[in-house]
């Protein structure tokens, strides 16, 4: 689906007007309706209003273009698993398990990978070739670079 279509969607499922979302991102409806006809696109800010307004991901209003991974643990991120800052934004980034109240739980890469493996989150693969799989690909991650470099 196309952000018209989306946003149609989102808007009828709140049982909101076109009025009654203009209203609510302090816009006139016409800006609405040249969104839902496809003449328009929201800026960035309004795209992030819109995000928390419907809590769901700016990915998800665009028509889901990428496939977002937890940057800190790797599990694939639906809107539901994505974490909510204290801002109540939707942070595309971390799941709502590494990321809680705005702040990664994982301070180490053996601290995740030890969670990880512990948890056998993958079925039929052995403790030993579970860690040798994290040890290669969380390092990829943008949280764990982000770690490194500053180590
Ligand atoms: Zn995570």
């Amino acid at each position: 689906m196309e952000f018209k279509d989306i946003i149609v969607k989102l808007r009828r499922e709140r049982g909101l007007s076109q009025d009654d979302l203009a209203a609510r991102l302090y816009l006139t409806r016409q800006a609405i309706s040249r969104w839902e006809n496809g003449y328009a696109m929201p800026n960035v800010e309004t795209l992030k209003a819109l995000s928390t307004l419907f809590d769901v991901s700016i990915n998800t209003l665009l028509g889901s273009p990428r496939e977002p991974v937890c940057q800190c643990c790797g599990m694939p991120l639906t809107d539901a698993d994505m974490a909510r800052d204290p801002d109540h934004t939707v942070n595309e980034d971390y799941c709502r398990y590494c990321r809680v109240d705005g702040t990664v739980q994982y301070r180490t890469l053996d601290e995740m990978v030890d969670f990880l493996v512990k948890g056998h989150f993958i079925p039929g693969m052995s403790d030993e070739a579970a860690e040798a799989f994290y040890r290669e690909q969380l390092p990829m991650l943008q949280y764990w670079r982000e770690q490194e470099a500053q180590a």
